[in-house]
């Protein structure tokens, strides 16, 4: 079997499971609760299917240009992509691709280092102080490029504009990338740094806060040159990685701002209904500003409440990692959801 010496061998992101029942509760993805716009679903039932026949538009215009109007930027400065996951990807092989290692926290998105290891980036990660923040010292080592969510995960923990603001300014020899998957739920986006920085990219994901997770589209945006650089490494990977329906889909989530904001209070508003009821129940969490609780309770191990809420067909995420495994991510639901965790939970802790 000698072929197998030849193979790329790497241990995958593990995502969280996707489990189908009738009736389930499910807050382990940190997925909307809503439906997307309803321009989305108009715009499902008159797509021009005839032009599937064509290849989309490489330059995936129709969205990039709507996505720069909203954000205030130029079509220039936005890169468009298969989900975040694809935008952070084409940005680990096109902008950290020296000698010197990678920063990112140590409790962060587990995907940084699968990202890593698949295209030999070295990298070391930075311990979070005991409040779970980021301590800003720790970015002004030498590094080949630096990558951390803001608000964070699974911790759910915003970090001030001046702390990104710092990292990106003390690093003039890196790309800085802050993942702002949650940011629409809380915290400051560090889009108004872009001005002054030629060194930092913000991406974003529409699976969030937009209710699009099954549509797979994420963006980044940051100086033209910057995203003249991913684009060039893009179309020697894949160029039509955008599909003509997730760029007409896309768009008109991104018009209805007006059901976009609503949503978000919706889920903001639950939230801080969550918070209030877990703490009652014993629970302590990093204050969150995202569409997510990472929770630990004052007695009863986390691993046993996550079997608890899975054998009733609630799901949460667990992560069986050294330093978080007495947590509970959980996302927040609709406030009947919501309801259903806290009663379930009452029961178990009482
Ligand atoms: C969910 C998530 C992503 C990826 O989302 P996509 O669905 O690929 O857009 C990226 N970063 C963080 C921190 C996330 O939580």
């Amino acid at each position: 079997m000698s072929w197998e010496e030849n193979v790329r061998k790497v241990v995958p992101y593990t995502p969280g499971e996707q489990p189908k029942f009738d009736r389930m509760v499910k807050l382990n993805t940190n997925e909307c609760p809503y439906p997307p716009a309803p321009g989305v679903r108009k715009m499902l039932q008159e797509m021009p299917y005839q032009d599937l026949r064509l290849y989309p538009a490489p330059d995936a215009k129709i969205l990039t240009e709507t996505l720069a109007e909203y954000h205030g930027v130029e079509p220039e400065q936005v890169f468009v992509g298969v989900g975040s996951d694809d935008v952070i990807s084409m940005a680990f092989l096109t902008f950290f691709h020296g000698k010197k290692p990678i920063l990112f926290p140590d409790i962060t998105y587990s995907f940084y280092p699968v990202w890593a290891e698949v295209y030999g980036i070295p990298y070391e990660t930075q311990p979070l102080d005991e409040s779970f923040r980021i301590r800003v010292e720790d970015y002004k080592k030498e590094n080949g490029g630096i990558i951390f969510p803001n608000p964070n995960a699974p911790t759910g923990v915003a970090e001030p504009l001046s702390l990104v603001e710092e990292i990106t300014a003390s690093n003039p020899d890196s790309v800085v990338i802050v993942d702002e998957a949650y940011v629409d739920f809380g915290g400051e986006s560090a889009l108004p740094l872009l001005a002054r920085y030629e060194n930092l990219l913000v991406v974003r994901t529409f699976s969030k806060s937009r209710a699009l997770a099954g549509l797979r589209v994420g963006f980044a945006i940051g100086n033209a040159k910057l995203i003249r650089y991913m684009n060039d490494v893009k179309f020697s990977v894949n160029s039509y990685t955008m599909n003509m329906p997730s760029l007409l889909l896309g768009r008109e989530a991104v018009l209805d701002d007006a059901y976009f904001k609503e949503t978000l209070a919706k889920v903001v508003k639950t939230r801080e209904w969550m918070k209030r009821e877990l703490k009652r129940l014993g629970f302590s969490f990093p204050d969150s500003q995202s569409n997510f609780i990472f929770a630990t309770h004052q007695e009863k191990p986390a691993e046993e409440i996550f079997r608890y809420l899975k054998e009733k067909h609630i799901f949460v995420r667990y992560f069986k990692q050294p330093g978080i495994d007495n947590y509970l991510r959980i996302s927040v639901g609709t406030d009947a959801e919501a309801e259903i965790l806290i009663s379930t939970l009452e029961e178990l802790l009482k």
